[in-house]
């Protein structure tokens, strides 16, 4: 009796996993990935971005009206009543979408299925801007599952977003779209090995043991890294910034050059890598280059404003004269002082234009706020000035204003990038979230951690896009919590801009 149920509870255990098209994708990316995707799913540092998966949605529901009336297989009917529903759906509509199919444990759900007389034809629809080979092996196991499954494949194809759209206040999905055939990058000889390998892996119950490789960051960062890097030293090569490419990192890990202790000895680094191995190691004093800081601070003049824009990427563009994942700005701040060593002022914008075109009014209040020939300080002046200059082209009355605005932009960056200026613990980057801590280590009133929802750009982003769904009361809250951390941000470049000044 006992044996009998331990049997049954035995057989209850074993299950076979199956495959589908996300899990194919992963196992071509890295075994270890696939494997630990099923297996340790809360090793995960990031789970991905939630405007990523809304603008997958958005695009992978606009491309279903492409080619007319369509059949929509519901994803909530869970996997096996879609394929029922499918069979059902083949012979009575020419276009469906969320086609699925299953041959022997590989599932594959079509994003648009058009049957023809002769066959079908799959689409796959991207939101992305270009093709990448993983959305060509993504494909081609959708076109062996339907191979299997009996059906005539005639033609694959990939559908994704031309980034040379410009909306003109209709949506042109024609347009909007690119559509490549991709028959002759199919293998399905591959896809056939991959598919044994890959169920191989998934039913068993040993980590794979794959090195860290190309597929760790290329062409997304995986989620697993900071797992298969654990019991690497810390700090580590993979922690030297300063444009390091993750393929000399590679090729440096595999060469045994590992910890920073290996990494100073080594010559595969330049100068300012060199730097933060050093600093950390000998924990050295900050580095001053003077007579570029005085420089450079003589270049600017008064009045003297400060300025950070926050913005967001819009996939299906919906403002005339914008195209797919443009930035649209929604508000800014401005630090300023009129005159050396006078008061600091404090001006800021934000849009409450959330339905509609919100980088008009901004660009009207920037106008006012900034005088012509006034200078303007920034932290990376390559994002200010290319949002001032599409500004600009799209509000020709205000553009002789913008790009005034633009030309007289001055980058607080290179004195950190240059590394002219540089603390231990700025730990190789630049970015002003790291250079600020590090300059005042002291200060909570600069610690963007003591700020209420809004921490961070990408935060920033998702408020604004929160906003029109809000009562008022939340809508008020939010708003002033984004303003006060828009506001850290110049005021960021005001205090290392004080503390630049006083080195002589
Ligand atoms: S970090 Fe690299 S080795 Fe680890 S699972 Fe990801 S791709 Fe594979």
């Amino acid at each position: 009796m006992f044996k009998n149920n331990l049997l049954n509870s035995k057989i209850y255990m074993v299950i076979i996993m199956n495959l589908s098209k996300s899990r194919y994708t992963l196992g071509i990316r890295c075994l270890k990935l696939l494997w630990l995707s099923l297996y340790k799913p809360d090793e995960v540092t990031d789970s991905l971005n939630e405007n990523v998966l809304k603008n997958g949605n958005e695009v992978g529901e606009l491309a279903r009206g492409l080619f007319g009336d369509y059949k929509l297989i519901d994803f909530d009917l869970g996997f096996e009543s879609m394929i029922e529903e499918t069979k059902k759906s083949i012979g009575l509509y020419s276009v469906i979408c969320e086609a699925s199919f299953n041959y022997e444990g590989n599932f594959a759900s079509v994003d648009i299925l058009r049957c023809l007389d002769d066959g079908v034809e799959i689409y796959e629809v991207k939101s992305s801007t270009n093709i990448i080979d993983l959305y060509i092996d993504d494909i081609s196991y959708q076109t062996w599952v339907l191979k299997k499954c009996g059906l005539n494949v005639i033609n694959s194809y990939i559908v994704y977003v031309n980034n040379n759209y410009v909306f003109d206040g209709k949506l042109d999905i024609d347009k909007y779209f690119v559509i490549k055939r991709v028959n002759e990058l199919i293998d399905l000889d591959k896809v056939d090995k991959n598919i044994k390998l890959f169920k191989k892996t998934i039913n068993s119950d040993v980590e794979p043991s794959c090195n860290l490789n190309i597929s760790c960051h290329d062409p997304y960062d995986c989620n697993y890294f900071d797992y298969c890097i654990k019991e690497l030293p810390k700090p580590c090569v993979f922690d030297v910034g300063w444009r390091l490419s993750f393929n000399k990192k590679l090729k440096l890990y595999n060469d045994g050059i590992i910890s920073y202790n290996d990494l100073i000895n080594c010559g595969g680094l330049n100068d300012k890598q060199r730097r933060q191995v050093e600093f950390y190691l000998y924990d050295k004093k900050p580095y001053i280059n003077k007579e570029v800081i005085i420089n450079f601070m003589s270049s600017l003049k008064y009045p003297l404003y400060f300025l950070d824009f926050e913005s967001y990427q819009c996939v299906i563009p919906n403002i005339k004269g914008t195209s797919p994942y443009q930035q649209i700005c929604f508000q800014y701040s401005l630090h300023y002082y009129l005159e050396e060593d006078g008061k600091l002022y404090h001006k800021e914008y934000l849009s409450d234009n959330y339905l509609g075109d919100p980088m008009r009014g901004l660009c009207e209040q920037l106008c006012k706020d900034i005088p012509f020939n006034s200078c303007v300080l920034v932290y990376n002046d390559s994002f200010e000035k290319t949002r001032l200059k599409e500004m600009a082209s799209l509000y020709l009355d205000l553009s002789s204003h913008l790009l005034n605005i633009r030309d007289n932009i001055i980058d607080l960056m290179p004195i950190f990038s240059n590394h002219d200026y540089y603390v231990k613990d700025m730990g190789g980057s630049f970015s002003i979230k790291y250079v600020l801590p590090s300059l005042f280590p002291d200060d909570e009133s600069l610690n963007y951690h003591n700020l209420e929802q809004v921490h961070k750009g990408t935060e920033a982003t998702e408020a604004y896009l929160l906003l029109k769904d809000l009562c008022k009361d939340e809508e008020l809250k939010l708003r002033k919590n984004m303003l006060k951390y828009c506001e850290l941000d110049t005021y960021a470049m005001v205090k290392i801009f004080d503390k630049l000044k006083d080195i002589k």
